[in-house]
């Protein structure tokens, strides 16, 4: 489930130029997820009516990433099959020890791929590639309700 909350101008950027903020607020089904928001973040970006600028998307928490990939089946697998690859679900963590913890490897891999991403705006739209989706990469170990802020600004 995907829903948006709370878009709104908020004053002026650091060079004038008019802030939009807002929550895409994302209930995971658990482990692995992947979650395609392209079209949430598309839709701020008309609501804002910002035409040249950038759209700034930032997931909290520590075991949560962001991050752009062709959004299909194959590919899907692929990236699941891959943080397994980096860090392995059944290796050692000291993680574990100090919370008694089992996700020291979702904490790696939200590392890795990082909470945050930056995409520029030209005349009104996300320059994405065709192939190209905007998506949210569930690693912790259970579902979550997943806020990620996004902050568009420009003219
Ligand atoms: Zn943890």
């Amino acid at each position: 489930m995907v829903q948006d909350k709370n878009y709104r101008r908020v004053g002026e950027g650091l060079s004038g130029l008019p802030t939009y903020t807002g929550e895409i607020v994302v209930r995971t089904r658990g482990e692995n997820d992947v979650v395609d928001i392209t079209d949430k973040v598309e839709s701020y970006v008309a609501r804002s009516g910002v035409k040249n600028g950038v759209a700034h998307l930032y997931v909290i928490g520590s075991t949560a990433a962001l991050t752009t990939m062709e959004y299909e089946p194959g590919l899907i697998e692929d990236i699941r099959n891959a943080m397994e690859r980096i860090a392995p679900r059944n290796a050692y963590y000291k993680h574990h020890e100090r919370w008694g913890d089992d996700n020291g490897h979702s904490h790696i891999r939200a590392s890795i791929i990082g909470p945050s991403l930056c995409i520029p705006i030209r005349e009104g739209s996300l320059t994405t590639g065709t192939w190209q989706q905007l998506i949210l990469l569930e690693l912790d170990t259970r579902a979550r309700e997943r806020r990620i802020l996004v902050t568009v600004i420009g003219d």
